[in-house]
């Protein structure tokens, strides 16, 4: 009986216990993954072209900046260096190779999108091969996760430079996910709290506003940039690992075996007095990385540091500064193709002070095809008859695409030109100098539209 008693006592103050617990105890809900939060998100399209930024990371991470680094394909294309693997299997390997890379540095969180290699300068052609929906998808679900208060990417535009499709398409993924991952009504299925404890679609993760996009330029174009953004010395000493910065994105480059073996192989066999005269020299690293400020929430100057007004809080979601569409006559002919997204592009996103080349400009191999994509517009409310010629330099024919068309009534139809290029003239080894060529468009006898692009002739260049 006496046990009776206590046990019903035990109850008792258990049962009281329990109420006065629940009273005082809240629990508490689950907040996003600290590991994950990052200061810079860096977006590039291969392995191995984290290297426009690492002696900048170098320096970050010496201040102590957490970054994460998304890559847009596997660089499952080109030639294999090291090993007999290719295609997928080498992108199996490239993966890793860049997952060490950044490893070297002290940067582990790094993600791929499933973007395939595209050889081309058509940032058009490299959003198609990348699926742009599906990978805009998972990179604003990576700003979410990662929550950065700065993205660094490839400058979306079109120049005579190196120029890769991906690259720019890594660059315009970006800008669109810096503009998206803030919206609330974008991609919301990410939002979405759980349904049940094993939530299988919904990811409970929150909008997350990027303050400032900057951009490095895969350009020759440095006429343009200057002035545009934060400019960092890469020969300054680390305080962590008391080496130049070059020589830290170096170390970090070794991990690219399959790219650049013989690169690498080579400089094995060098002193330090040897590597540093080669990669300080001329066509080594330059002495200065350049970023070019795509856009700014929180002000700072253009050519300040890259954090320069960022303080720790979030910030509201900010819908881009869309500018007005251009007037336009009713019947008019234009440059297509990215030309033309890229027009629209900087408008959508508010880059009204993005650097572009004035008249247009390419770099293409030669002998070889010129196309020039156009659009032609037709606001009237007749079928129009219109002439299109192109001016072209000596040596220069045109294959197809001039003469007489017509285009419906409210009508926009994309049409093209496609030009002959001839071999480029020898010049002593100078730098080749662009030409430029010009297409006409007439109606009725009148002039509706003339277009002008600058064109250089390579040896080899990436296809257009
Ligand atoms: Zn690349």
């Amino acid at each position: 009986m006496k046990r009776f008693g206590t046990t019903v006592l035990l109850v008792f103050l258990c049962f009281f216990a329990t109420l006065r617990s629940a009273a005082q105890e809240a629990k508490t809900l689950p907040l996003p993954d600290e590991r994950y939060k990052t200061d810079i998100l860096v977006v590039v399209a291969h392995p191995d072209d984290e290297g426009a930024a690492t002696p900048y990371l170098a320096r970050a991470l010496d201040e102590h900046k957490r970054i994460a680094v998304v890559f847009g394909t596997r660089g499952s294309s080109g030639a294999n260096e090291a090993g007999a693997e290719q295609a997928a299997a080498l992108g199996a390997i490239r993966e890793i190779e860049a997952r060490n890379a950044l490893t070297t540095l002290g940067i582990t969180n790094v993600w791929f999108l499933s973007g395939k290699d595209t050889a081309s300068q058509n940032v058009l052609q490299s959003l198609a091969n990348w699926d742009h929906g599906a990978s805009l998808e998972q990179l604003v679900r990576f700003v979410r996760l990662t929550r950065p208060e700065v993205i660094l990417a490839f400058l979306p535009g079109t120049f005579i430079g190196e120029d890769h499709g991906d690259h720019q398409a890594s660059g315009a993924l970006a800008t669109e996910a810096f503009d998206l991952a803030g919206d609330p009504a974008s991609f919301s299925e990410q939002l979405a709290g759980p349904t049940k404890r094993l939530e299988p679609l919904l990811e409970n993760l929150r909008p997350w506003q990027p303050k400032k996009i900057y951009y490095f330029a895969d350009a020759d174009r440095e006429d343009i940039f200057s002035g545009k953004g934060p400019e960092y010395s890469v020969k300054e000493i680390s305080k962590s690992s008391k080496q130049p910065y070059w020589r830290m994105a170096l170390d970090s480059f070794r991990a690219h075996q399959t790219q650049a073996k013989s690169f690498l192989d080579k400089i094995a066999q060098m002193d330090e007095a040897q590597i540093e005269k080669m990669a300080t020299s001329d066509g080594g690293w330059t002495d200065t990385l350049h970023f070019v400020l795509g856009k700014s929430l929180v002000g700072g100057s253009v050519t300040g540091d890259v954090f320069d007004g960022i303080t720790p809080s979030a910030i509201l979601f900010a819908r881009p500064d869309v500018s007005p569409e251009p007037a336009r006559p009713e019947l008019s002919v234009e440059l297509g193709g990215p030309y033309s997204f890229y027009a629209e592009f900087r408008r959508a996103h508010g880059l009204g002070n993005l650097p572009h080349p004035e008249p247009p400009e390419i770099a293409l191999q030669a002998p070889g095809t010129l196309v020039i994509p156009l659009w032609v517009r037709n606001r009237t409310a007749k079928t129009q008859e219109i002439t299109l010629s192109a001016v072209l330099p000596a040596g220069w024919t045109t294959q197809n695409g001039t003469g007489k068309f017509t285009v419906a009534a409210k009508q926009v139809a994309a049409t093209r030109i496609e030009v002959n290029l001839p071999v480029p003239p020898e010049n002593g080894g100078k730098k080749p100098e662009p030409q430029e060529i010009s297409v006409h468009a007439e109606s009725n006898g009148k002039s509706i539209g003339e277009i002008k692009l600058r064109v250089e002739l390579r040896k080899r260049a990436l296809p257009q």
